[in-house]
């Protein structure tokens, strides 16, 4: 066997001369294992393809009987072969035989071969197959062997991904690495995307596999890595003061690993079996990506995640290449991303994308919450689907079920576009409502509302005819930059978002930050409960700058016009009374430099705190108007997490007792002659709408896709045959029938489109 250093090199050159013969797939595997088991002394080399259907079988051998060749197959996990491609691990063993996993296949001959040298063939961490020496004699194969069949293993892969392996293919079986694949994530906003593939951080596509001088290549490595450092260096200096103490962790973790000597000496063993610079960055890496694959540890997963992160920095150095983050977006482009921030999405010209799909995130994430916002499809915690994907790759992307699909089959395709044409046609449908006023069959008028945050959704309201923003979530702008937003990015924003109201109300909420709404730039103390910690309007008491620079860009940019202002999380009278002081105090100052107060100014509490529902009679008469939150009062009545599916769903939030606190609410403001709106996700859905309808709502805000549905359901209602309805039911009817079995009576009675 070959234990000296030149040993591999040659083999590489002549694996390299081999490629580049004109010869049909079977031949070239052929003279590939021949050359391998020549080079390394072997009596037997094989080559498994990992197929389709998870069979290895054999492709091509040197040693073993012809006959077997496409013949002799094995599970994944079933022999040493299928121990490998299953681990992604390389196997040594001196007496094969002997190990437990051990398959007998008497078709291939192979009873006088003891020693066993196999490795996983990776591409992309994605194992492809299997390459295995065998020697008749007892003997133990060094690391630099094993090494030597790894570097053997990515050129291999490399083949076979660029190849036309087709004719090769067992009928029934595929090891087409371009097949379609489905990856199962979780939806976090709704619809359906068919678009084509961009990827966020591209991986870089190595072509220069087999290096002429290792010295250079180790040199050229060196500098790679030392541009590299320095680079991570001055990013972890840079915003040294900013950055929060859990961001700092991660960042001091990823340094560390740039810093890291096992890392380089991994490259550097892998030069020295005959690959250049990015090649060898490319087998570490597949390595490193396929035990990620198989981690199942968040923690090392994400460590493992910092490992290939830095070894696509590092190719990016050594081949200048992959930097184009798709600036040139094709015009229905998908972005796939491990993961990202809101900010990084909106730099991408977005009357190209129409879809967003992360391998990580949570719906509740930043992202997520400005994909929905601006109106794209996204899926998130869509497995590995980096790696198993590239750039203009055709893809479909299902926000109602979470699945993706990449190169999906033709039929497939089909059946996604009838999908898309029958939900345009109802969006069609809904457009032609825009015009008309939402008004009840028995003529009593409904107000309906945008929910809105960036000035990229305010658009919408042109298509919906909707009558206004109903809230306007002002911390978005604050979650998506990277610094603390000036008094003046303030006054411009709040001031483009009323210019393209164009006359119809908004209502601007103040910063509702903190808990899940985190903001980069601000530090933050990890929290038991961030729901229920410091955030919302504790934060902006305690933090009184923030508050009074954001009522001054308010007061500032209604330019003397009418402004609305909603107080978030008021659990207390006192606490709305106190922002009101800071509203008067801003306005005295303003009339003092001779400026235009904002006419009329109106200032309203968000009902959103159970708390405050004992003290109604005191907050309604200093409010202007009211407005429910029922996303945060629903989860603090019944005490489960609104982002927790497992418990948000176990409770109903039309059953009895929370529609009685609601009608509380609306009685109350009813009493005091105060306006109220539903401003939290109750008000989009058509039985939910109804239910809030029944108890004498009759102003509803909600995402600009849900202003159709929610019109067209309301031009067919009888609304006061509804709340006699309601009534009579809320007081004597059958307890044992509830209230969304008796709406949904109803809407059927009264021939409803829900
Ligand atoms: C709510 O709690 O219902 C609400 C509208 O506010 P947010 O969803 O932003 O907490
Ligand atoms: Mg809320």
């Amino acid at each position: 066997m070959v234990t000296a250093i030149g040993g591999p090199r040659i083999l590489l050159r002549q694996l390299r001369e081999t490629m580049a013969e004109p010869l049909a797939s079977q031949e070239r595997l052929d003279k590939i294992v021949d050359l391998i088991a020549e080079n390394m002394r072997a009596d037997v080399c094989s080559f498994y393809v990992l197929r389709d259907d998870g069979a290895l079988e054999l492709f091509a051998t040197h040693g073993l009987k012809r006959d077997a060749v496409h013949l002799t197959t094995l599970r994944l996990g079933e022999g040493l072969v299928g121990l490998i491609a299953a681990e992604a691990e390389p196997l040594s063993l001196q007496n094969a035989p002997e190990h437990p996993a051990f398959a007998y296949r008497p078709e291939t001959g192979e009873d006088p071969f003891f020693s066993f040298l196999g490795v996983p063939v990776l591409r992309a961490g994605q194992t492809l197959g299997v390459l295995v020496v065998q020697n008749q004699d007892r003997r133990i194969y060094g690391e630099d062997e094993t090494e030597a069949l790894l570097t053997t293993a990515t050129i291999l892969a490399e083949m076979i991904s660029t190849a036309d392996f087709d004719a090769l293919i067992t009928p029934g079986s595929d090891i087409d690495l371009r097949r379609p694949r489905v990856f199962e994530g979780v939806g976090f906003s709704e619809g359906i995307a068919l678009g084509q593939a961009v990827l966020h951080d591209p991986r870089v596509v190595v072509t220069n596999f087999v290096a002429d001088d290792t010295e250079a290549e180790k040199e050229r490595l060196n500098e790679a890595l030392k541009k590299m450092r320095v680079s991570i260096d001055d990013m972890f200096n840079s915003g040294d003061m900013q950055i929060p103490s859990d961001h700092r962790e991660i960042l001091e973790s990823y340094r560390m690993f740039a810093h890291d000597r096992g890392w380089a000496r991994r490259l550097e063993e892998a030069i020295d079996s005959g690959l250049t610079a990015e090649a060898a960055v490319e087998r570490v890496q597949n390595d490193t990506r396929a035990r990620m694959l198989r981690q199942t540890d968040p923690y090392l997963r994400d460590r493992l995640h910092d490992l290939d992160d830095l070894a696509n920095r590092l190719l990016r150095i050594l081949t200048g290449d992959g930097g184009d983050s798709g600036k040139d977006l094709p015009d229905n482009a998908i972005l796939v991303a491990r993961n990202m921030g809101p900010a990084e999405l909106l730099e991408y010209d977005r009357t190209k994308l129409r879809g967003v799909v992360l391998e990580e995130g949570a719906a509740t994430a930043h992202v997520a919450i400005v994909a929905r916002s601006v109106g794209l499809v996204a899926v998130g915690q869509a497995d590995s689907i980096v790696s198993m994907c590239e750039n203009g790759d055709d893809i479909i992307v299902d926000g109602f079920t979470g699945q993706v699909h990449v190169r999906p089959s033709p039929d497939l395709e089909a059946t996604y576009i009838d999908k898309v044409r029958l939900s345009a046609k109802r969006r069609a449908h809904y457009a032609a409502l825009r015009d008309k006023p939402a008004i009840t069959l028995d003529g009593e008028p409904i107000t309906l509302l945008h929910n809105s945050g960036l000035l990229a959704d305010m658009d919408a309201l042109k298509e919906t005819g909707a009558d206004g923003v109903g809230l306007f979530r002002t911390e978005l702008q604050f979650m998506i930059a990277s610094k603390m937003p000036r008094i003046k990015d303030q006054v411009e924003l709040y001031g483009e978002a009323i210019r393209l109201v164009d006359g119809k109300p908004i209502v601007f909420r103040l910063l509702d930050i903190g808990g899940d709404k985190v903001v980069p730039y601000m530090r933050s103390m990890a929290e038991e409960n961030p729901a229920m910690g410091w955030r919302s309007l504790r934060l902006a008491l305690d933090r009184p700058g923030l508050l009074r620079t954001q009522v001054r860009a308010l007061l500032q940019a209604a330019d003397g016009g009418p402004l609305n202002m909603l107080v978030p999380m008021v659990t207390e009278t006192v606490e709305f009374l106190k922002v009101k002081r800071v509203v008067e105090r801003e306005g005295a100052r303003m009339a003092k430099l001779g400026m235009a107060l904002p006419d009329p100014l109106k200032i309203g509490a968000m009902i959103e705190v159970p708390s405050v529902l004992f003290e109604l009679d005191e907050l309604l008469p200093e409010s202007d108007f009211v407005s429910i939150g029922s996303n945060d009062l629903i989860q603090f009545l019944t005490a489960a997490d609104r982002a927790n599916p497992r418990v948000a769903r176990s409770y109903d939030p039309i059953a009895r007792p929370r529609l009685r606190a609601l009608k509380q609410i609306v009685d109350a403001a009813a009493r005091h002659g105060k306006p109220i709106t539903m401003c939290g996700e109750l008000a989009g859905r058509p039985i939910e709408a109804l239910a809030l309808l029944s108890i004498g709502m009759t102003r509803l805000s909600m995402g600009a896709s849900s202003i159709g549905p929610i019109k067209e359901m309301i031009l067919g209602l009888d609304l006061k045959a509804l709340k006699a309805d309601m009534e009579a039911f809320l007081t004597h009817g059958d307890r044992a029938v509830t209230v969304r079995e008796f709406l949904m009576d109803v809407a059927e009675r009264q021939k409803l489109s829900l």
